[in-house]
């Protein structure tokens, strides 16, 4: 308990968990949080501590619960061999783990929210620096952003705890975001975010003298994040390097990969209520991947490689901003979109390579098994099909002189392994199994005495039985009392003197001889020679992989770029999907467009349409901002929410389901939708959606793409469309002050016009075409009338509709007749009402509407009302002042 209770103190964050024997237990308070979170059973070890335990082969699946529900968890292990321990067997903590620190595949959701990142915070409203690094692949990265995007920041990396200074002016704020992107926060001492420190720190582990080489210059502070990240990795992953003996005691972070700084510049950056609204990753109500984006990249349609797979969810979480990556990729998917065997010669190349980026983490750590290092090999002996298939194929140039020099340097590591294992190793090493014969002789030797014994068992199992006649006599083995001689109870009187009696049993004796028990030292001693020898096989396999991490990294980018394009290609040419030519003149002009996900649940019954922004010709087509309204159900969310998935897709560099398209470079899509609750609970949907509105309005560039739908509904009809008319005119008027070249100065980033899609029930909205002409145009989604029927087309036209058809829809929702007739004629005693307002007097948009709603004469308590001075009354005239004005009303009534 003294060894237990010194690494609690250690760890006091942590459940502890302290292996003994074949458990891993918890103790006192940890056991009782476990056995509730777990529902693990508590026992108690000695009177009045609890204790709660699981069999260590268990401990992942836990783990997995356990992170999940908000704990820490560092394991103590037994580091020397309990055979071999004098009192009490020494252990030492191997690891910790936490929501951003997990490597083990059992304990890595697929797309789950896992990375880590540090903050070093600036100062008021200054830029945060950022560092993030994926534990698993070694991935590491440097951002930077403001406190208002920090959420968004974090939610769009998909991180899934985040360090920060314990002690700082904006630990709340900080605090507020992480808890707001729903990751769990780290606070850490002070001083691991010292400049001096952080930067020892990253040169430490990388071993280089100077940090210039990957870009970051003396004194940035980006390198304050990335130190404090390396400190806590080196915590929590090699806690006990350097002690003991055990595979840990060599466990570094050599696999993490030099920091890349994140440029918003290279990138088309959607903030994450865009990747939520677009459903790239997941659908918005289910969460689920099938239904996505991604869900069209999957199963026999997907990538082959767990880092291929990883690779596309960032191209298209993270789409490319330059046109020359853009452009490099689309050669790729050309060429194997024109050459169906190079395609499918590649796939075949790629499909056995295992996750070779997660295999080098693993070796970093010491945590590597004999299928890792088994696989490893087989994976790298697919480097020459890989080169081959590419050989002579112009836009895979590139990736084919790479391949030739990881070859030079992994060929004869790839030789070592699979020379040495066998093909189908075992999960782990505790019975051994994984060297080949031939390989080491010592090992063959070792093995062929055990081998041996089982023929040496026989024979002196029948020597016995001819020489003492006792034909019931049988040799046998257990793992508790080793070898023995066994007869049946009756026989046991006429065993001879040399048998000692060993163990009793219900109906037999066990024996044992001098020479059994020789036998039995004999093969034992072999039996742990040869598990000693292979573990040192697999040591040294594991180092020299380990001296290679780089260039496996190298191998594993390439093989991921690779498997990606393919993929993209695969789709291309599966269902008819076109290159798009993308330019720098911002424009949107695509034909027979389609929503690329609609499109495969729906077949033919899809139909295409054409979006047109920013397209010089015919006058009202030059306009960026269109308006696109229609009845409920008609299809504008889906042609609206369709037109940026084609430009995400275009900007990841992939081909898209359309006839033709022309892309100007897009450098954000925003996309928002009105009244989208899920997410927000606790907050008032209209805040939400104003706020994700200033954000657009805020940072919207003449690049950029904004996509948004019924925006404005989250309050009444007349402040919704006052926003909204207020929102459009705002963002077509930047177009008009681009062109007539009087943007100046700070003016220009915020005033420039974006190409803009605005999905709207709003229909006095569509007099912006007039009154902006050549800024904006309407859209209107046609719907077939069919005497008092309506037929949803789905087609995009140019001009307005006049109608919602609000009540077809009503009553094809199945409500009531009597209340859709009901509401036929409320409408039409409405529209008497509702003549087309003259477009050069609406000062206040929809006037006539406003009559609707305001009060010919309003009550005369409210011009009591008015009178009242709050500042001076006190409260027994307040209560008189109340009473009278109830009189009043109730007079009224
Ligand atoms: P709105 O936003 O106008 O209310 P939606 O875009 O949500 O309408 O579309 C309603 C339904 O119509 C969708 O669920 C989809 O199944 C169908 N739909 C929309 N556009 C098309 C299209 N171009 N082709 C075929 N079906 C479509």
């Amino acid at each position: 308990m003294r060894q237990y209770f010194r690494f609690k103190r250690k760890h006091p964050d942590c459940l502890l968990m302290f292996r003994m024997g074949d458990f891993y237990e918890m103790f006192d308070d940890d056991a009782v949080a476990a056995s509730r979170a777990l529902g693990l059973t508590l026992t108690e070890r000695t009177a009045g501590v609890p204790m709660a335990g699981m069999p260590h082969h268990q401990l992942e699946p836990y783990v997995r619960r356990l992170i999940a529900q908000g704990f820490r968890v560092a394991v103590a292990d037994q580091i020397q061999d309990p055979r071999e321990a004098k009192g009490v067997v020494e252990r030492a903590v191997t690891r910790v783990f936490t929501p951003g620190t997990l490597v083990d595949d059992e304990l890595l959701a697929e797309g789950g929210a896992t990375r880590l990142a540090a903050i070093a915070p600036g100062s008021g409203e200054g830029s945060h620096s950022l560092a993030a690094v994926d534990v698993s692949t070694g991935a590491f990265t440097l951002f930077a952003c403001r406190q208002a995007e920090l959420a968004d920041a974090l939610l769009r990396r998909a991180v899934g705890e985040v360090l920060f200074p314990d002690e700082h002016a904006l630990r709340e704020p900080i605090e507020r975001a992480i808890e707001a992107a729903g990751a769990s926060g780290t606070p850490r001492p002070g001083w691991q975010f010292r400049a001096g420190e952080a930067e020892e720190a990253v040169r430490g582990v990388f071993g280089v003298a100077s940090l210039s080489g990957f870009g970051i210059d003396q004194g940035d502070p980006a390198i304050i994040a990335a130190g404090a990240i390396v400190r806590y990795l080196q915590e929590t992953q090699t806690p006990g390097a350097g002690s003991g003996d055990g595979l840990h005691a060599r466990a570094s972070l050599i696999h993490l990969r030099p920091p890349v700084r994140e440029r918003d510049e290279d990138a088309c950056v959607l903030d994450a209520t865009s990747l939520r609204a677009l459903e790239v990753e997941r659908t918005i109500r289910g969460g689920e991947t099938a239904g996505s984006l991604l869900g069209i990249f999957a199963g026999k349609d997907g990538c082959r490689t767990a880092m291929g797979k990883r690779l596309l969810r960032e191209w298209l979480r993270r789409p490319s901003g330059r046109l020359d990556t853009i452009q490099a990729r689309q050669r790729c998917v050309s060429a194997l979109v024109e050459d169906r065997t190079l395609a499918s010669t590649l796939a075949g190349a790629l499909g056995p390579v295992q996750d070779v980026s997660r295999i080098a983490a693993r070796l970093a750590l010491g945590r590597a098994s004999p299928r890792d290092v088994a696989g490893l090999g087989d994976s790298l002996s697919r480097l020459d099909a890989l080169r081959d298939a590419v050989d002579g194929t112009p836009a895979f140039v590139e990736q084919h002189s790479r391949l030739g020099e990881i070859r030079e340097d992994l060929s004869p590591l790839a030789e070592r392994i699979s020379s040495t294992c066998v093909e189908r190793p075992p999960a782990h090493l505790r019975e051994g199994g994984l060297v080949r014969d031939g390989v080491d002789a010592e090992l063959d030797e070792a093995r062929s005495l055990e081998r041996d014994a089982g023929a040496w068992l026989a024979e002196y199992q029948a020597g016995l039985i001819a020489e003492h006649k006792l034909p019931n006599l049988k040799v046998g083995f257990n793992r508790v009392f080793g070898y023995y001689i066994e007869l049946p109870a009756a026989q046991s009187v006429r065993a001879p003197d040399i048998f000692t009696r060993k163990q009793t049993l219900k109906n037999a004796e066990r024996y044992i001889t001098p020479e059994l028990k020789e036998h039995e030292s004999k093969v034992m001693s072999a039996q742990s020679r040869a598990l000693e020898r292979e573990r040192r096989i697999f040591d040294e396999l594991c180092a020299a992989s380990v001296e290679q991490i780089p260039t496996i990294h190298r191998f594993a980018d390439v093989v991921a770029r690779l498997d990606a394009l393919v993929c993209f290609a695969d789709k291309a040419s599966r269902r008819g999907w076109v290159r798009p030519e993308i330019v720098q003149r911002p424009v949107l002009d695509i034909t027979a467009g389609r929503h690329p996900v609609l499109d495969e649940l729906l077949g033919d019954g899809f139909v295409p349409n054409d979006v047109a922004l920013g397209v010089e010709g015919d006058g009202s087509s030059a306009a960026s901002v269109a308006l696109i309204t229609g009845p409920n159900m008609a299809g504008k969310s889906t042609f609206i929410r369709q037109s940026a998935l084609l430009v995400l897709l275009a900007h990841a560099g992939s081909f898209i389901p359309a006839e033709r398209a022309v892309i100007g470079l897009t450098d954000r899509i925003f996309t928002r939708v009105g009244a989208d609750d899920a997410l927000h609970s606790g907050q008032s949907t209209f805040m939400v959606e104003m706020t994700e509105t200033a954000s657009i309005l805020n940072n919207a560039t003449e690049r950029s793409l904004i996509v948004l739908d019924e925006i404005g509904r989250g309050t009444s009809t007349l402040d919704g469309l006052s926003l909204a008319w207020a929102i459009v005119e705002y963002l077509a008027e930047a177009t008009e002050r681009r062109s007539d070249g009087a943007t100046k100065g700070g003016e220009g980033k915020k005033r420039a016009g974006p190409r803009v899609l605005f999905a709207t029930h709003y229909h006095e909205l569509t007099e912006l075409e007039e009154r902006l002409p050549g800024r904006v145009k309407n859209l209107h989604v046609a719907v077939r009338e069919w005497g008092d029927e309506i037929i949803f087309v789905h087609r995009i036209r140019p001009g307005r509709t006049d109608r919602s058809y609000g009540v077809h829809v009503a009553k094809l929702a199945g409500v009531p007749e009597a209340v859709t007739t009901r509401a036929r004629e409320v409408l039409e005693s409405l529209e008497v009402h509702h003549a087309s307002p003259d477009a050069s007097a609406v000062t206040a948009p929809a006037s006539e509407q406003l009559a609707l709603f305001t009060q010919p004469n309003p009550h005369p308590a409210v011009d009591e009302l008015r009178e009242v001075k709050l500042e001076s009354i006190t409260p027994m005239e307040a209560f008189d002042k109340l009473r009278r004005l109830k009189e009043m009303v109730e007079e009224r009534e």
